[in-house]
C-alpha cells in the first residue's frame, strides 16, 4: 500500500493540472496511454488496474487536511466529522486517541497478519522519539499503535526499507552511509516487502510538498519519481497474488493554480487480480480501512 501525500484527481486541463503532461509513463501504460483525471467521477478501468475518484471531503466544510485524512484512511473512521474540523498536518489529542485503538493496522495484527511499514527513519528520529520529541504523521502513530517497528539506517542499507526521499539523497547529504538507489530500486525493495508479509505500507509526502512550492520542475521530477517507484515495484510483484494499493489524503499536486490543498477527489489507484473484491466499496477514505482488512482477513 503506497500512502502519496496531497495528490488529487484534476481536470483534464494542462493549464492547471501537472498531471497532465507528467513524464509517468507507468501510469499511463496501466490505463492504455490515458493519464486519469477527472472526468464526471467516473472510474478509470484497464485490463490490469483500476483508479477510484475517492471523496477527502467527509462532508466537513474547509480543506481537507493530512492528520484528518490519514486518520480516517487507517482507521475507517470519518476523523474530521469526529472533531468537527479537517485539521494537519499533525495530530492532535483526539486524532490520537482514535488512531490508538482499532486501527487497521492494530485489526490485522490481532488477526494476526503480518505487518511491515517500510520507511525508514535516520538516527536523530530515535533520539527524538525517545525524549517524546518526535513529530509523527498519522499513519506513522498508527502503525506504532499496532507494535509494528520503525524501520532504521540497518534496514535502508540492507533495502529492507524505503526512505520518505526515496534516492537516499537526502540522507548521504547529511553524511550518512547509504547508497545512493534509483526511485526503480527502490520500488523493488518496496515489491520484496510486501511479498514477505501481508501488507506493506509506505508513505510518500514529496507530492504534497510538492504541491506547497508549484514550482514546475520540481512538480515533474517528484511526479517522475513517484512513477519510477511503481515500476519498479511492477517490477518485482506477481499481480495474480498481490494487490497494489495507492492512495492519498486530499489533493494538492494536481492544482497548481494555488499552493493549498484541494476538495478535489483522491485517486484509489488498485493494480492487480484482487482490485474487483474490494473496488466496489470504495467511495470514501472512509471505506478504505475496513476493505483491506476483510481482504486480508478473508485469505
Ligand atoms: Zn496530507
Amino acid at each position: 500500500m503506497l500512502f502519496f501525500d496531497g495528490w488529487g484527481l484534476g481536470p483534464n486541463d494542462r493549464a492547471v493540472n501537472p498531471l497532465v503532461t507528467a513524464p509517468m509513463p507507468t501510469l499511463r501504460a496501466l490505463f492504455d496511454g490515458e493519464m486519469p483525471t477527472l472526468r464526471g467521477n467516473g472510474h478509470f478501468d484497464s485490463a490490469r488496474a483500476t483508479l477510484i475518484p475517492t471523496d477527502a471531503t467527509l462532508g466537513v466544510p474547509g480543506l481537507p487536511q493530512s492528520a484528518t485524512g490519514q486518520t480516517t484512511i487507517f482507521t475507517g473512521v470519518n476523523a474530521p466529522q469526529a472533531i468537527g474540523e479537517h485539521l494537519g498536518p499533525y495530530p492532535n489529542a483526539a486524532l490520537r486517541r482514535l488512531l490508538a485503538h482499532e486501527n487497521l493496522f492494530q485489526r490485522l495484527v490481532a488477526a494476526p497478519r503480518r505487518v511491515a511499514f517500510a520507511n525508514a527513519y535516520p538516527p536523530i528520529f530515535f533520539e527524538r522519539l525517545a525524549r517524546n520529541k518526535a513529530r509523527r504523521s498519522a499513519l506513522s502513530h498508527a502503525v506504532h499503535a499496532a507494535g509494528v517497528r520503525y524501520r532504521d539506517i540497518d534496514d535502508l542499507r540492507a533495502g529492507r526499507a524505503v526512505s520518505a526521499f526515496v534516492t537516499n539523497q537526502l540522507w548521504r547529504e547529511h553524511s550518512a552511509d547509504v547508497p545512493l538507489i534509483t526511485a526503480r530500486a527502490a520500488g523493488r525493495n518496496l515489491a520484496r516487502l510486501a511479498s514477505e508479509n501481508d501488507l506493506a505500507v509506505f508513505e510518500y509526502f514529496l507530492t504534497d510538498m510538492a504541491g506547497h512550492k508549484a514550482k514546475p520542475d520540481l512538480t515533474a521530477r517528484v511526479l517522475e519519481e513517484v512513477d519510477q517507484l511503481l515500476r519498479g515495484i511492477l517490477d518485482e510483484t506477481c499481480l495474480d497474488d498481490v494487490l497494489v494499493i495507492a492512495t492519498s489524503d486530499h489533493g494538492n499536486i494536481e492544482d497548481t493554480s494555488a499552493k493549498g490543498h484541494t476538495r478535489n477527489p483522491v485517486p484509489t489507484l488498485l493494480i492487480g487480480a484482487e482490485r474487483a473484491r474490494i473496488a466496489p466499496r470504495i467511495k470514501s477514505l472512509t471505506d478504505l480501512a475496513p476493505a483491506i482488512v476483510d481482504l486480508l482477513l478473508a485469505k
